[in-house]
């Protein structure tokens, strides 16, 4: 197990992963460091396949095994998320900083479409939740059901059949 960083606010990232990565006897290369700067600005959720396509297209092509020890390293570190919200691949996600940012996700299993949404009520409810004997750091609530396109699309095919 490593040890965590500093989850001080007032770091920003790149300090936070630096700090990280010293602490933890990892080499600081630049690509790790690109690698973080890119994810960071990808909105929503990534893969680390399309992740590689994104770095590519920047003109700063890494390999994938980068960039997948890259993400684990910034899993560990706490500013990303790793989120499996089917069979497919992982998808990875910023870290919610506080409450403010922090939100949930509406999975349809139909089309596998992943919409996120905002409920304070429901994230200070979990925030304020004490489980004897544990110490919560983070959670993921995901909520699977059928999106209103996928509805829509069933209601005009059972129509049809009529
Ligand atoms: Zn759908
Ligand atoms: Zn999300």
């Amino acid at each position: 197990m490593s040890i965590m960083c500093a989850a001080k606010t007032s770091l920003t990232a790149r300090e936070r992963f630096d700090l990280y990565l010293r602490s933890n006897h990892k080499r600081r290369t630049v690509e790790r460091f690109a690698i973080m700067d890119r994810v960071l600005r990808a909105p929503g959720h990534v893969s680390a396949e399309e992740l590689c396509k994104l770095m590519k297209d920047d003109g700063y092509p890494v390999s994938a095994a980068t960039v997948y020890s890259t993400l684990e390293l910034l899993v560990d570190c706490g500013l990303l998320v790793r989120q499996r919200f089917n069979d497919k691949a992982s998808l990875y996600e910023k870290a919610s900083s506080g409450t403010t940012s922090a939100h949930h996700h509406l999975i349809c299993t139909c089309c596998g479409k992943i919409k996120e949404v905002r409920d304070p009520a429901l994230t200070d409810l979990i925030a304020s939740r004490h489980f004897a004997g544990f110490t919560q750091s983070y959670y993921s609530l995901n909520i699977y059901g059928i999106c209103g396109s996928c509805s829509r699309r069933r209601r005009k095919k059972g129509k049809d059949k009529e």
